[in-house]
């Protein structure tokens, strides 16, 4: 089904986001023929620029960025011909009245009302302002017609996260709230939902009594580059923990829905955070590390330190790498540890999930046949791979009997000859249609920032840790392993 007839206004038009992922998800969109008819895309921005050269600075971001390649003539001039440009300043309400005068056009010369959509692709600062100058507009309480997409970060913590959702609600019914976080939007994190729920295998298995741990691993291999200033007063359990990994972390865990409604699969999603074991200054001490790279050396060229980087006070105690420990406190998963852990400057860039299962009962193979044992281990494997594995053991062919551990394999680009959609696709394509499945609610929001809370203030008063504690392209401190070995545990790499 094709959504209604839309109009999205980008708060932030020129900026990066709309740059990179933006405009290239709505493109590809338009390519795969599943935008309306009847669309327009207004860039609002400072610069100065007509509809001409705004779009060509935006086919410049296609070219380079478009998960299609550079963009066809025909069909460019063709999709342009949607978009246009407004030279506004979010604090001034003259420039909203502007934007009213545009849906107005629109509206006049449609087959049907238009659903409105304000994208907040703009520094979390201005959210405040935007949304009180859209109150002011006629169409802002319009539960079926406006729509509002906040990017990340939601919230610098608890109380701000808390403000930022008081004031939107007093605007907005959360029906029109799209809280977006890109995770929930790739393919492979959509797919938990399917593996787990589209199968009658998994569900037996999946709770305490079979697995034995889980671990979720986001590394990057990149450092904070041009984001330096941001990343400063955020650190990696803002900016990576507290959205990305406990969502996915959610989608592990959740108990079964009873249907694919929105709110059914967020009530459950809460359920998990709910159940989530608080961070009292015991689980503090044990169950968490925190890490600064240092300078070192990436496939032979020389990288910075953390506090050596652009904007980065040279003193900075900001992590920007964090591992923990959690436990769900409910009777799917009492006592079993969910490991994560994420960072910059990793030797490896990879997005994965492991679910190691138990052991098995009795062994009734002699040791010489079961070196290299492996307990069962489901892999997810969200990027740059996209794959899921299983971990089995089998015999070696051969004539002794020598078990070894091998893979039966799920891998997107052996199966589907298609291109997998970008994250940003299937998320605009869904606040077109109004489905907010894989959007964050108010209170999901709230209640991982309050689980994380604890930890973040201890962090935070304690300063006196010593960073950098390791070197670019490492796996991270040497705790991160500590605090997995101690269970008899190693973090799960891909080969
Ligand atoms: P950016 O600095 O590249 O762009 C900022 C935009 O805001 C520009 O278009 C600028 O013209 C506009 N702007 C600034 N002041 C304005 C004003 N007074 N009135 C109107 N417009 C004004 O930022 P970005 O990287 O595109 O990020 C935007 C938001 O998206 C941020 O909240 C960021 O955290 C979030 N985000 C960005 C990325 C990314 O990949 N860039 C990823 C996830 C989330």
């Amino acid at each position: 089904i094709k959504p209604k007839p839309t109009v999205f206004m980008i708060f932030g038009g020129t900026g990066d986001l709309a740059e990179r992922k933006l405009i290239p998800a709505l493109y590809n969109l338009f390519l795969a023929e599943y935008m309306p008819k009847e669309f327009k895309i207004v860039g609002l921005g400072r610069t100065a620029y007509q509809d001409d050269s705004f779009r060509e600075v935006l086919l410049e971001g296609v070219n380079k960025h478009s998960r299609s390649g550079k963009a066809e003539k025909d069909k460019w001039a063709e999709f342009a011909e949607h978009i246009s440009y407004l030279k506004a300043d979010v604090h001034n309400e003259k420039d909203y009245e502007k934007m009213e005068k545009i849906i107005e056009t629109c509206d006049a010369s449609w087959s049907e009302p238009s659903v409105i959509i304000h994208y907040l692709a703009v520094t979390p600062q201005f959210f405040p302002i935007i949304a009180k100058n859209l109150a002011k507009m006629k169409l802002a309480n319009d539960i079926n017609r406006t729509r509002i997409v906040v990017e990340k970060p939601f919230g610098h913590d608890l109380e701000s996260a808390k403000e930022l959702n008081h004031l939107l609600k007093n605007i907005f019914h959360e029906s029109q709230i799209y809280r977006i976080d890109h995770y929930l939007g790739k393919e492979t994190v959509q797919n938990m939902l399917a593996f787990r729920f589209a199968n009658a295998l998994f569900e037996p298995i999946w709770n305490r009594n079979y697995i034995e741990h889980v671990q979720i691993s986001v590394t990057e291999d990149i450092g904070v580059e041009d984001r330096g200033g941001y990343y400063n007063t955020s650190g990696a359990l803002r900016d990576m923990v507290q959205n990305h990994i406990l969502q996915v972390l959610c989608l592990v865990a959740m108990e079964p829905p009873v249907n694919f409604d929105a709110e059914e699969i967020r009530n459950r999603k809460v359920d998990v955070l709910r159940a989530m074991r608080k961070f009292g200054s015991e689980e503090i001490r044990h169950n968490t590390v925190r890490g600064q790279y240092s300078e070192g050396w990436v496939e032979g060229e020389k990288v910075v330190g953390y506090r050596e980087e652009k904007d980065v006070d040279p003193d900075s105690n900001t992590e920007t790498f964090a591992a923990l420990k959690f436990f769900i406190d409910n009777w799917r998963w009492q006592n079993v540890p969910f490991y994560v852990r994420t960072g910059k400057r990793i030797h490896q860039k990879s997005s994965i999930i492991s679910i190691q299962f138990k052991d098995v009962p009795h062994l009734i193979f002699p040791s010489k046949s079961t070196e290299s044992w492996q307990q069962n281990r489901l892999i997810i494997s969200i990027q740059p791979e996209m794959s899921i594995r299983l971990q089995v053991q089998a015999k070696r062919p051969g004539l002794d009997m020598i078990l070894n551990p091998v893979d039966m394999v799920f891998n997107y680009d052996g199966t589907y000859s298609t291109d997998t959609p970008e994250a940003y696709e299937t998320l605009l394509l869904d606040a077109m249609k109004g489905d907010q499945t894989l959007f964050m609610r108010g209170d999901q929001v709230e209640t991982a920032w309050e689980l994380l809370m604890p930890v973040l203030e201890s962090w935070e008063s304690k300063k006196s840790i010593s960073f950098p504690n390791y070197s670019a392209d490492s796996w991270g401190p040497e705790t991160a392993e500590a605090l997995i070995a101690k269970d008899g545990f190693h973090w799960f790499t891909l080969p």
